[in-house]
């Protein structure tokens, strides 16, 4: 089949409107970060499963590739097409409704395109919490957060996606639709085909509906604040804070000193707490099933021992809903606040949270002494042991030429360092086309193998998002 051909029986699967080929396509095209701009043959929007797959056979049939998008909010650059002009983009944008929720079984079955804070929402309002919680919630997709396994903010207390998901409906690469939403917690009958298609970023089918876990809602959430002298010690705080508040740990948030300098700097109506002289601050959130005063004597009798050990230097407690929001606020600044400070060199590793400490020490020693006066922009999720681990051109110089001729080298140091300390290249945001090259470098031959061979054999014309995750 002919591109014009092809074109043709995409417009009659969806309609004419749903099938966009000329004008402004960057919405599309464009990659969150501004790192790559591709040229899409078309943006194909349809709105059903059977659309979906119909969309696949005739791509199939016109050995057309496709990458899936929801959101656009990735950063790994998977979600936008390459250069060639020959890849479909297909948003499910239009996929969004709820299509039930089930109290009794606590799930919840939504289409893929729909944006996360939806969920929350229609969660909220039947009295459930749906605990997915990042900043890019207000634009990113269900599909897209299951389809990059997707961390945040809640991960300490209740995983990532992946342990959010009970089932998946997908369109395979051959344009048949597997039905597997069962809601249920439990069936072992064979390989688990909802974990591969989970953090597989679009590479092996396409995610249509899934079928989530929701939560009671906590009787009350309590924040904190509060400022340590350093990494070791914001480690130690964590420890004691899994000792005072066992299950009600739901976030552990770490973020130094610069980083919060760029807040503070570019964001100035944030009033940043506690920063100045504290090498770290830490955002420690609590939810207790039994009421705000027991949450509180809790994280009272924690930031007291705190105190006492030296781990903290001092520390503040939200009195109310608003202040919460303003220090979550400020913590979901800090890429937003990197961005206005121009352009930076990102990493999103995990580490073994013992070391930790060891690791940023080391590494910024190394990337002090090959780069001297670079800028280290250090934050994340420290409960679950992943740093964004961010370098930022040094303060007088070119941002632009610093990245055209450092970026390797920075990225072979950290990434070096990371492999010492028995790390991953990738805790959260995927691989896509960004990583790729890395993860051939730093995934064992034998898990590449394997990766491969579950690619080639789902998508044998290699069709679905290639040249993202694994090539083959
Ligand atoms: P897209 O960007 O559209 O796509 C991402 C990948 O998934 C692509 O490879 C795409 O092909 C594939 N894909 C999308 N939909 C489907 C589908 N239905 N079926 C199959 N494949 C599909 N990530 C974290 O993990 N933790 C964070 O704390 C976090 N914070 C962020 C903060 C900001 C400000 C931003 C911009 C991003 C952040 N991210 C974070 C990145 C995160 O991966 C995305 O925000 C989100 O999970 C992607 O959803 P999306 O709908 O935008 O997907």
């Amino acid at each position: 089949m002919s591109q014009a051909g092809l074109l043709d029986a995409l417009r009659q699967i969806v309609g004419a409107a749903q099938v966009l080929s000329d004008g402004d396509l960057s919405a599309w095209e464009q990659d969150w970060r501004k790192r790559e701009r591709g040229k899409a043959l078309a943006v194909v929007r349809p709105g059903t499963t059977a659309q979906v797959a119909a969309c696949v056979k005739a791509c199939a049939a016109a050995g057309v590739s496709i990458v899936t998008q929801g959101g656009n909010t990735g950063l790994v650059c998977g979600s936008t097409p390459d250069a060639s002009g020959r890849q479909l983009v297909l948003s499910l944008q239009r996929m969004n409704a709820v299509r039930q929720l089930d109290a009794a079984n606590l799930t919840v079955t939504v289409e893929a395109g729909c944006i996360l804070q939806n969920l929350q929402d229609t969660a909220d309002q039947a009295g459930f919490l749906f605990p997915l919680s990042l900043a890019a919630e207000g634009s990113c997709t269900i599909g897209g957060n299951l389809a990059t396994n997707a961390g945040g903010t809640q991960v300490l207390r209740y995983g990532n996606a992946r342990d959010l998901c009970l089932g998946l409906e997908v369109v395979t690469a051959q344009g048949e639709v597997w039905n597997g939403l069962s809601g249920l917690r439990k069936d072992n009958t064979g390989y688990d085909l909802r974990d591969l298609f989970i953090g597989s970023e679009g590479t092996l089918g396409i995610i249509t509906a899934a079928t989530l876990k929701l939560y009671p809602q906590p009787a009350a959430q309590l924040t904190a604040w509060a400022a340590v002298p350093s990494m070791q010690h914001a480690v130690t705080l964590l420890g004691l804070a899994h000792q005072h508040l066992g299950a009600g740990l739901t976030g552990f948030e770490v973020m130094g000193q610069f980083a919060l300098s760029l807040v503070a700097k570019n964001f100035p109506q944030l009033r940043v707490p506690l920063y100045e002289g504290s090498a770290f601050c830490v955002l420690l959130e609590n939810s207790d099933t039994e009421s705000e005063s027991h949450a509180r004597e809790q994280f009272e009798r924690l930031l007291e021992t705190a105190l006492e050990q030296g781990c903290v230097s001092d520390a503040v407690v939200a009195e109310n809903i608003a202040q919460a929001h303003q220090l979550w606020h400020i913590r979901e600044s800090i890429p937003l606040a990197q961005a206005e400070e121009g352009l930076n060199i990102k990493h999103d590793i995990s580490i073994a949270v013992s070391r930790i400490p060891e690791f940023v020490e080391a590494t910024d020693a190394i990337l002090q002494q090959a780069l001297p006066g670079v800028r280290l922009v250090n934050f994340g999720h420290l409960g679950d042991g992943n740093l964004h681990y961010n370098v930022q051109a040094p303060a007088e110089g070119d941002a632009a030429a610093f990245l055209r001729d450092h970026e390797e080298e920075v990225n072979a140091l950290v990434y070096d360092s990371v492999a010492r300390f028995g790390g991953s290249i990738s805790a959260e945001h995927g691989v896509g086309s960004l990583k790729l090259g890395k993860l051939e470098q730093h995934k064992s031959p034998v898990a590449l193998g394997m990766m491969r061979a579950v690619k080639q054999a789902l998508d044998p014309q290699n069709l679905m998002n290639p040249g993202r995750v694994i090539r083959v």
